[in-house]
């Protein structure tokens, strides 16, 4: 009988893995089945840029895996039974029977965080809340007010986005921290300050943000603010579907792996990408990021591999190279960083930031989703 490896995921890490999968397992006695919400390839590290407004492009799944043995079932996994070994979606077939599993659900909004957030806030974790934002950004009447909370890399790169393509709204940016840009080195933090006020984003620093009305927000400190979209981007969670079906997680839900991406409970279950807590250089938990992914897909197909090759597969190297903030589409600070993540002196701002952030961006989708041959690229 065929060894079943199903993927649950078609973002940056379970495509990658899948086509990786099914070109270094090219057998008969090895099935490859890549279960997707979509059909569609989301580019997720635009979702800023779609709910500004601008030109959106998706890469169909089937054309990125023509070529390919993988069989994509486009449906939602609902649930993960790790006794029988099946996943459900909500899709026929209702059940799909797996050997191994690489979950690759990617991550969602912290949106339960506060009251009124479910609700009433916005988001840019998904092609759909960020598609939402867009609308209700359109149909603002200028002078209105977008209050984006959280002063990560999301925020930062939402409130500056934002207030670019519409210099007439006004981008309030809320952070519970002293101030924005941590972890970066001191000039790459001033270049950060000196672009938002240029774009004109207020930023309100040391603001905890308790509640979310329809109308606008509640700090911690008893201050109302008003606004006409709340958008929410305090970080990112894990679906619960691991959770629900016991694998170990950690507190944001993502599957606790060994250094070979391997499910510490679950031997037959791979986890990678946002949704996965892996080891990266240094001893740290994975950051949420295609830095992270991209390694992830890659290295669980080898390991998985290896494995059904009766080989001991090493530990799958996360390493860093740089964080990289857009600010609007003519600006950007580059951190460059160690492998483990700590800044480095070097530091790139404006438009060569710019430039630089959207050469990565295109080469993360050429080198991961696209990269593994068998796609068929004529039509793109
Ligand atoms: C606005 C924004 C900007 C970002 N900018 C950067 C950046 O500049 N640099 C960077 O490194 N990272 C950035 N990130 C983070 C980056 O997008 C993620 O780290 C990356 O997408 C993770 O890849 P992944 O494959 O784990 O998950 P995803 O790309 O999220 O893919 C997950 C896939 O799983 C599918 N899925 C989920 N649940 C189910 C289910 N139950 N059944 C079936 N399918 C399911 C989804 O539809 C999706 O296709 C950004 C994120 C956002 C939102």
């Amino acid at each position: 009988m065929s060894h079943r490896l199903v993927v649950v995921g078609a973002g940056y890490a379970g495509l990658l893995a899948a086509k990786r999968l099914a070109r270094k397992l090219r057998r008969n006695d090895v099935t490859v089945t890549l279960v997707n919400a979509s059909d569609r390839f989301v580019e997720r590290v635009r979702l800023h840029q779609l709910a500004a407004g601008q030109r959106w492009t998706e890469l169909p799944l089937r054309q990125q895996l023509s070529g390919t043995p993988v069989q994509l079932v486009v449906g939602h996994v609902t649930a993960i039974d790790t006794t029988g070994r099946t996943v459900c979606t909500d899709v026929a077939p209702r059940t799909i029977g797996y050997d191994t599993l690489v979950y690759a659900v990617g991550s969602q909004a912290r949106l339960d965080d506060v009251p009124g957030a479910v609700e009433h806030a916005y988001s840019v974790a998904g092609p759909e809340q960020a598609t939402r934002l867009r609308h209700r950004v359109a149909e603002m009447a200028s002078g209105g007010t977008i209050a984006v909370v959280g002063g990560g890399l999301t925020g930062l790169e939402t409130a500056s986005e934002l207030a670019e393509s519409y210099p007439d709204l006004r981008v309030r940016l809320f952070t519970g921290a002293d101030d924005v840009g941590a972890g970066l080195a001191p000039r790459a933090r001033t270049h950060l300050r000196r672009a938002l006020d240029r774009l004109g984003v207020s930023v309100h620093p040391q603001t905890v943000v308790a509640a979310v009305r329809e109308d606008g927000l509640d700090t911690r400190d008893g201050t109302s603010f008003a606004a006409d979209a709340v958008v929410w981007s305090t970080g990112f969670r894990a679906p619960e579907l691991a959770r629900a079906a016991g694998i170990a997680t950690d507190e944001s839900g993502r599957v606790l792996v060994d250094a070979t991406l391997r499910s510490v409970s679950h031997p037959e279950v791979y986890a990678v990408g946002d949704a996965a807590a892996g080891l990266s250089v240094g001893g740290a938990s994975s950051r949420m990021s295609c830095q992270a992914a991209l390694p992830m897909g890659r290295g669980v197909a080898d390991v998985i591999a290896a494995r059904l090759a009766d080989r001991e597969p090493g530990p799958v190297r996360i390493g860093y190279a740089f964080t990289n903030i857009s600010l609007g589409r003519r600006d950007g600070v580059v951190q460059f960083t160690h492998a483990d993540d700590r800044p480095r002196r070097i530091v790139l701002t404006g438009r060569a930031a710019a430039a630089f952030k959207e050469a990565v961006v295109r080469s993360t989708v050429r080198s991961g989703p696209r990269g593994e041959p068998g796609s068929d690229e004529r039509n793109s």
